[in-house]
């Protein structure tokens, strides 16, 4: 599932090629959409600017509509020349926003929604999301007291938890307890607030960086059994959490505190 690094890379691309354009033609498969469409024309309309919260991407357009999608395991966004080839097959073309310039394209996106701002606020699912690791606005004291209202919940499943910080998938929950020397099952009880809130700074430097560039290799993400980078013991892993999500980890970089246990 692509990460808050993710969205906001796609994001980025999206507002610089769309922003201040004018829609000049909406298509969509979602008839939930064309619906919308029918009866508050997306053609003429604005691109006012794309941006993301969590895993989401939101692309405001002039007269207070937003259009929300979801990514989920296989969905993307490209940006093409009109008349260029598209990259994937058309059957797979959810959305096609175009401008005279350039046509957006969400390919397989299995969540989508066209809104007001008044509407996103109250009734989707954005409205639950905590802090976005990687805006610049991030309020890092505000995650580190909703980590610690959920104190008998193991560290790694709290940070996948979007209502307590928007954006973290399952690469970076792993590769964040690591740069913080945290080990991965502890309870949020056992942890020291210096430990969250090196664990909260390792997830945004990490992301924020990858934002920029997502990194070729990890730390120990997908490298089970491998020599730690750090001690060359090898790397552990083992299902976590309701979700049964693979958590990576170094069992002699990453101890479990003594106190409280
Ligand atoms: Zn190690």
């Amino acid at each position: 599932m692509p990460e808050g690094d993710t969205i906001f890379r796609a994001a980025r691309a999206l507002n610089e090629a769309l922003a201040g354009r004018t829609v000049t033609r909406f298509d969509s498969v979602f008839s939930h959409l064309t619906r919308v469409d029918h009866d508050l024309p997306l053609r003429g309309r604005t691109i006012e600017r794309v941006d993301a919260r969590g895993k989401h991407l939101l692309i405001w357009f002039s007269g207070d509509l937003v259009l929300r999608t979801h990514m989920r395991m296989h969905g993307s966004w490209h940006i093409y020349r009109p008349g260029e080839r598209w990259q994937r097959p058309r059957s797979d073309m959810r959305i096609v926003i175009a401008t005279p310039d350039y046509e957006a394209v969400a390919f397989s996106v299995p969540v989508a929604e066209l809104t007001s701002a008044r509407e996103l606020e109250r009734t989707s699912p954005v409205r639950a999301l905590g802090p976005d690791i990687v805006a610049d606005d991030f309020d890092a004291t505000s995650v580190v007291r909703r980590i610690e209202s959920m104190p008998e919940i193991e560290i790694a499943d709290v940070l996948l938890d979007q209502s307590v910080v928007a954006g973290i998938g399952n690469i970076f929950k792993s590769e964040s307890l690591f740069a913080a020397h945290v080990h991965p099952f502890a309870r949020v009880a056992e942890l020291s607030r210096a430990e969250i809130e090196r664990v909260v700074d390792a997830a945004r430097r990490l992301m924020r960086a990858a934002a920029i560039r997502r990194p070729a290799t990890f730390a120990v993400y997908s490298r089970g059994g491998e020599p730690c980078r750090r001690c060359g013991t090898p790397i552990s892993s083992r299902k976590q959490g309701e979700n049964a999500r693979i958590t990576y980890w170094c069992e002699r970089c990453q101890k479990r505190p003594a106190r409280d246990v």
